[in-house]
């Protein structure tokens, strides 16, 4: 359906895109991820035609985008797209900024894109909110109702951009089930996203950016379980993990906490996964407290989407001993610790010592 071949954008001296190819089929689902400022949103652009590509070839249903004659109202109706900020007109009710581009572009007569609005509203759940004004609306809303108007047009693709990004994050469930409702139903979509889990099961294909290319593209098995080049895997990695860097014995617990926290919510860690990792690392913590030398203690904290495994490790010089060898002071909470731990490990070397939890998820 979208085919690009060496598609180059620069802005001025700096280059964005340098030579991006791709395809995609009908029907498709195409998750694109990758560290930001890669060129994922001017790729979209590109393919949208809101930034002119400065060289290479976008055909869209056998149309070439870039011929000078091409009729680009025409184009971006076949790929609309869907921002990361609503941009919903603020004077407009909602079925009104439905109606108002089927009506003034396209000719459509009022009463059936009103009809047509008030079906695509019931889709994404508003139907009863038609005539809220977006400043009535909460974000998530507001979102659902772009996604609506980008319907309204009846296009072949749609392009998101990080759509639930500017979303609080209570809110980015509801449009996240909106736009796989819409997978389900066979629409074709490319979606710039930093919510993994989603483009792990909403996609098709995904495509890692980086340096301005893709990088590299596969199944999101292949790409989140099984990468095969040096940036994907680092940067899978990364996302996989937490890792924090204490410096001193007046580290601030109550920090690491909510971030860890947070690593549990991104995750979707929940119940005793989430209770034994917290508990786990405050308790590792207060018993390193007095061996944090010189070099600090790494704490790093993973999770296997493969296989669930929480892992927690600490990280300290060589001197860093095996606090949960303790016996005397410390003895009870090394003793809780390993309760919550189905397997433990500690190694050592001469640059050094290494404190491994396999936590208990359930
Ligand atoms: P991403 O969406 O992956 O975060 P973007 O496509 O937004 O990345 O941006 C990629 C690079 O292009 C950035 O370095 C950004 O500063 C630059 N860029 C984007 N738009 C413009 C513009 N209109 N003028 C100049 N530089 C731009
Ligand atoms: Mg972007």
């Amino acid at each position: 359906m979208i085919r690009v071949e060496g598609l180059t954008k620069t802005f001025g001296t700096h280059t964005v895109l340098d030579g991006v190819n791709a395809e995609i089929r009908a029907g498709e689902v195409v998750s694109i991820i990758g560290p930001s400022g890669t060129g994922k949103s001017t790729f979209l652009r590109c393919l949208n035609l809101l930034d002119k590509p400065t060289g290479g070839k976008v055909t869209i249903d056998g149309i070439n985008t870039l011929a000078r004659n091409a009729d680009v109202p025409a184009i971006r109706q076949k790929m609309n797209m869907v921002f990361q900020s609503f941009n919903l007109f603020a004077h407009l009710s909602a079925l009104d900024n439905l109606t108002l581009a089927p009506i003034h572009l396209k000719g459509t007569p009022r009463a059936v894109a009103e009809e047509e609005a008030t079906e695509l509203l019931r889709l994404v759940g508003l139907a009863e909110k038609r005539h809220h004004f977006p400043d009535q609306l909460s974000g998530g809303q507001r979102q659902r109702v772009a996604i609506a108007r980008c319907l309204a047009m009846k296009p072949e693709i749609i392009l998101f951009d990080e759509p639930t990004s500017a979303l609080d994050p209570t809110m980015v469930g509801e449009v996240l089930s909106v736009i796989r409702r819409l997978a389900k139903d066979g629409m074709t979509m490319a979606i710039v996203t930093h919510e993994m889990e989603f483009a792990r099961d909403v996609s098709n294909r995904v495509f890692y950016m980086d340096e301005g290319v893709i990088y590299e593209e596969g199944t999101p098995e292949q790409i989140f379980d099984n990468p095969q080049r040096p940036r994907t895997i680092a940067f899978v990695n990364r996302l996989r993990s937490y890792e924090h860097h204490i410096r001193s014995a007046d580290f601030d617990l109550y920090a690491i906490h909510s971030q860890i926290e947070m690593f549990c919510d991104k995750h979707l860690l929940f119940f005793t996964a989430r209770h034994n990792l917290l508990l786990a690392v405050e308790e590792v913590l207060e018993l390193s407290r007095p061996h944090i030398g010189a070099g600090g203690l790494v704490v790093k904290i993973s999770h296997s989407e493969r296989n669930g495994d929480v892992t927690a490790s600490f990280t300290g010089g060589p001197a860093y001993p095996d606090v949960l060898d303790a016996s005397g002071d410390g003895e009870l909470e090394a003793r809780i610790v390993r309760s919550l731990a189905r397997n433990v490990s500690f190694t050592a070397d001469d640059k050094q010592a290494s404190l491994t939890l396999l936590l208990k998820a359930a």
